[in-house]
């Protein structure tokens, strides 16, 4: 076969689907206006997160959500002024936490990521990246029993999706992670967690092995689809002209929405801002990726004792000035679970969650024409299921019948 694809945006999502082409044969050109892995997928918290199959409008967020917002340094900031704006995707996500909703959000999120491990397997050892893959799982902790009692209902709907975990008390979390501050008492511990030390570095690695295996990258931005009637024909670009192409694939993250309105196709997306904070020399010796459940925010173990400490959702314009106080009280945070460490080097970042009002992404073809893929959405979950993407998108171009129904994912559903 030698079908031509091209795949607008080299983040993670996109990188991981033209790898797959690639290796299923198709000759692929990946497209990117900037360097590869430079924007979103740059600087997340590094989980391959299995367990988050419960959408995240759901009735128990949604009551939570006045509380948040009178707090601006809380989980979760709206920006105010970028409310009219905000406002339709804001109420599409209300209308998705109705319970027969969530239900059917969470079996269509369960049938993703319940199959992650086994389509990152083989990419990460035909990258050769196994090194860095860190299979230690995650830890939720919570300070005392009445906060995990509270927490056991949401953990029992993921044990009927398939998510296996179970509870350890003060003594076992401690013998799983001496580092932790006394004040934790009991933890929530998913074997099938893992995460990577860097997930910039990682997505590089993917990237190297999609060139060494022959594919194209270009370094131009994208400006159309170049369509014959019904059917793309290619890409226009800013500065390499009209690429011609069988088929394209956008996977441009959050920036994905203006492919779609040019074939006058609605796709709700909105930034779901996030920030980190980078230690490189904190000097923590943590195992495991952790997650602190009632302030919303994880802890990346990285290499040599440093520590990412990531989180918070800001409602706001993807092109909005950042807000780095959001950054900065992480570390307050993180002090309250690790003890003190070191700042030495810190950096902070901001990165855009590209989100679908209903959390699932966009995974599919776009109805009504032809060769015209979409590989967006993904919010909190795109590291976790780049290589499910690229692994249904190959399905679907190369041998046309994918496994898995992808019509609850599909970018014209809104
Ligand atoms: C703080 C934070 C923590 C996170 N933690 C996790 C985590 O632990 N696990 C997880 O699974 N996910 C996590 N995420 C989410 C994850 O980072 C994103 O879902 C993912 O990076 C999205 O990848 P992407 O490839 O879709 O988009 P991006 O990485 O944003 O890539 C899009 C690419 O498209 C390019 N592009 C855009 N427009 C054009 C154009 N017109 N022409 C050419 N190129 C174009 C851009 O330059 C960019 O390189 C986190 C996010 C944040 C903010």
């Amino acid at each position: 076969m030698d079908k031509h694809v091209i795949v607008i945006g080299a983040g993670v999502v996109g990188i991981a689907t033209a790898l797959q082409l690639r290796l299923a044969g198709c000759r692929v050109t990946l497209l990117d206006r900037g360097e590869p892995a430079r924007e979103t997928s740059y600087g997340n918290a590094g989980a391959f997160a299995v367990s988050d199959v419960i959408p995240l409008a759901e009735p128990g967020v949604l009551r939570r959500v006045p509380r948040w917002l009178l707090d601006p340094l809380g989980p979760l900031a709206l920006r105010w002024r970028y409310l009219p704006g905000l406002a339709p995707w804001l109420l599409r996500f209300v209308a998705a936490s109705r319970p027969r909703r969530v239900a059917a959000l969470t079996r269509d999120l369960a049938a993703l990521l319940g199959r992650v491990n086994a389509d990152y397997a083989p990419l990460i050892a035909h990258a050769g990246l196994d090194g860095m893959w860190r299979r230690h799982g995650a830890l939720t902790l919570y300070r005392d029993q009445d906060e995990l009692a509270a927490a056991l209902p949401a953990w029992q709907r993921k044990r009927e999706h398939g998510v296996a975990w179970h509870a350890l008390d003060r003594a076992a979390l401690q013998v799983r992670s001496p580092a932790l501050a006394a004040d934790w008492h009991c933890a929530v511990e998913v074997p099938a967690w893992s995460h990577v030390d860097d997930p910039y570095l990682f997505s590089r690695g993917l990237f190297d092995a999609f060139v060494r295996g022959g594919g194209q990258f270009i370094a131009s931005e994208a400006s159309a689809l170049a369509m014959d009637g019904e059917r793309v024909c290619g890409v226009d670009t800013e500065q390499h002209g009209r690429l011609t192409a069988d088929a394209v694939v956008v996977a441009c993250g959050v920036w994905s929405d203006r492919f779609a309105r040019q074939l006058h196709c609605r796709l709700p997306l909105e930034s779901e801002r996030g920030y980190h904070v980078t230690l490189p020399r904190a000097g923590i010796a943590l195992h495991h990726f952790i997650q602190c459940a009632s302030e919303s925010f994880v802890i990346l173990p990285m290499a040599g004792g440093g520590l990412r400490l990531a989180g918070t959702v800001e409602l706001a314009h993807r092109d909005a000035p950042p807000d780095w106080r959001r950054a900065h009280i992480l570390i307050d945070k993180a002090r309250r679970i690790v003890g003190d460490f070191s700042c030495e080097e810190m950096t902070v970042w901001m990165g855009n969650r590209p989100s679908l009002p209903d959390t699932l992404p966009a995974i599919g073809a776009l109805p009504g024409r032809q060769g015209v893929y979409f590989a967006t959405g993904h919010g909190h979950l795109g590291l976790t299921l780049a290589a499910t993407t690229g692994a249904l998108l190959t399905e679907l171009i190369c041998a046309a019948t994918p496994t898995l129904d992808l019509a609850p994912y599909s970018p014209g559903r809104f």
